[in-house]
């Protein structure tokens, strides 16, 4: 068979095969070229070891030497060439004790997770696929490479990742490997959050995130996402809500990630996107009551929701930046708009101007997720109050202290001293130019300040 690769990939497989060793393309490109998918990145496997990878390509970066990894570059790219390994005892459910070089390709490919990421490729010799890992990729299967229950004794974060290329590519996990999880999901307490956080991520930004329900039946979540299993456990006896609250969440989760992928939506947005939508309601069930008719209220559920959120992206080693975004579109999801400027100019100055475009997004997305007999009425509201609040930026009208006509310097050429009555005399101003914007300008407002403040 022929697979489609990239020029430099074939010259470097040519350059190590022309000094007598062996070379192939492997793992998740080879995966990836097979489904007819954009590899990520294209990893080579290779008989040489690192030293003569380094005698034989002109610019090499030293990656993980001790691993056998060099990162050989061509023009701007890096391509890690590694040599054929073999792990050795593993000694904490993820690190194993020492690697070995060997010469063997069979041997590298063992000790490789899955079979659908256990095959190479070069186009002398075609594809080798040892394990069956074509015929999973027809299937649609995820199956460990040899026995599951030691393959996740080995390293329990494959766990986590059956999961996640379920999600990515809409697999099934095979049987005995899904049987194997529970029984081993409790070692991935022993994984460094921020591994776990990065597959979580990839889960909940690809094309079936539900399948975050199979790594809940599994167990998996109860050591890595123990919120979302109680938001699971929650129903919602509400005429607004058809779901769980765990439910309601993927919905939502769900209708996002097909508004990303529409709108080519950058990766990084994605995300906060993502982890807003599977967890804006993660208060619910703590703020849960029932009234005499035994429907469900959620009063006060947002900022509970978003406190959580905070604790859960933190545990997850989050960036500062994510973790902040997320927590104020979660705590603002549940703000209902009215369609008016006025009312549109205050919200934006509280909510803040930064996160107002994602935030018309969650929620119509957290809508989309409800009853489907309320969708009209709700969505009209949110799309009307976000056509009014483009039109407020369009004419540029103040929003926020900064594009206020006049700042606390101007005040204090005005005779005004320095202090905390500056900063009031400038919030009475935006007060009054977010209730009449045609005020802000210096004349006026110079006028106002005299009139409340002498
Ligand atoms: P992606 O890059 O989309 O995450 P990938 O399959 O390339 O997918 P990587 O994490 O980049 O995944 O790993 C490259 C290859 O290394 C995998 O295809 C697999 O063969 C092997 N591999 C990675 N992590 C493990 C692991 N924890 N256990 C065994 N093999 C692994
Ligand atoms: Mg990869």
């Amino acid at each position: 068979m022929k697979m489609e690769i990239p020029a430099a990939v074939a010259d470097i497989l040519e350059k190590l095969q022309a000094n007598g060793f062996e070379a192939y393309a492997v793992g998740g490109c080879v995966r990836d070229a097979l489904l007819g998918r954009e590899p990520e990145d294209w990893d080579i496997t290779t008989s040489a070891l690192p030293q003569e990878v380094k005698k034989i390509f002109r610019r090499t970066i030293d990656t993980g030497i001790e691993h056998g990894t060099v990162t050989v570059m061509i023009d701007k790219t890096g391509y890690e060439v590694t040599t054929y390994r073999i792990d050795g005892d593993y000694e904490d459910s993820r690190h194993p004790k020492d690697i070995t070089f060997t010469a063997s390709l069979k041997e590298d490919l063992k000790r490789r997770d899955f079979t659908i990421n256990a095959m190479a490729y070069n186009p002398q010799e075609g594809l080798v696929d040892i394990f069956g890992g074509q015929e999973d990729l027809e299937k649609g299967i995820i199956r460990c490479v040899g026995s599951a229950r030691e393959r996740f004794d080995e390293d329990a974060l494959r766990i986590l990742r059956a999961v996640r290329f379920a999600g990515q590519l809409g697999f099934e996990i095979e049987e005995e490997t899904k049987q194997a999880i529970p029984e081993k999901a409790a070692a991935l307490t022993r994984i460094s959050a921020e591994r776990i956080r990065v597959e979580l991520d990839k889960l909940l930004v690809s094309s079936h995130p539900e399948k975050l329900l199979v790594a809940s039946e599994t167990d998996i979540l109860k050591y890595v996402l123990p919120e979302y299993d109680v938001m699971l456990r929650t129903p919602q006896n509400n005429p607004h809500h058809i779901y769980s609250v765990g439910k309601h969440c993927m919905k939502a989760l769900q209708c996002v990630n097909e508004y990303c992928l529409a709108n080519e939506i950058d990766r990084k947005q994605r995300s906060v996107l993502s982890w807003v939508m599977l967890l804006h309601d993660a208060g619910k069930p703590e703020m849960k009551t029932t009234d005499f008719a035994g429907i469900d209220h959620f009063k006060g559920h947002a900022e509970v929701s978003a406190k959580l959120a905070h604790n859960i992206l933190r545990r997850l080693k989050f960036d500062n930046q994510t973790i902040s975004l997320v927590t104020r579109l979660i705590k603002w999801h549940d703000y209902r708009f009215t369609p008016e400027e006025k009312h549109m100019r205050r919200a934006a100055n509280r909510i803040g101007v930064d996160i107002m475009d994602l935030l018309f997004i969650v929620e119509t997305m957290d809508v989309r997720a409800q009853n489907p007999e309320t969708w009209e009425a709700k969505l009209s509201i949110i799309q009307k109050a976000e056509e009014i609040y483009q039109e407020i930026l369009k004419k540029q009208q103040c929003l926020n202290l900064k594009d206020l006509a006049v700042n606390g310097g101007d005040l204090m050429r005005e005779g005004y001293q320095a202090g905390p009555k500056l900063g009031e005399i400038l919030n009475y101003l935006l007060e009054c130019v977010l209730e009449n914007p045609e005020q802000n300008q210096k004349e006026t407002l110079l006028r106002l300040t005299k009139e409340k403040f002498q």
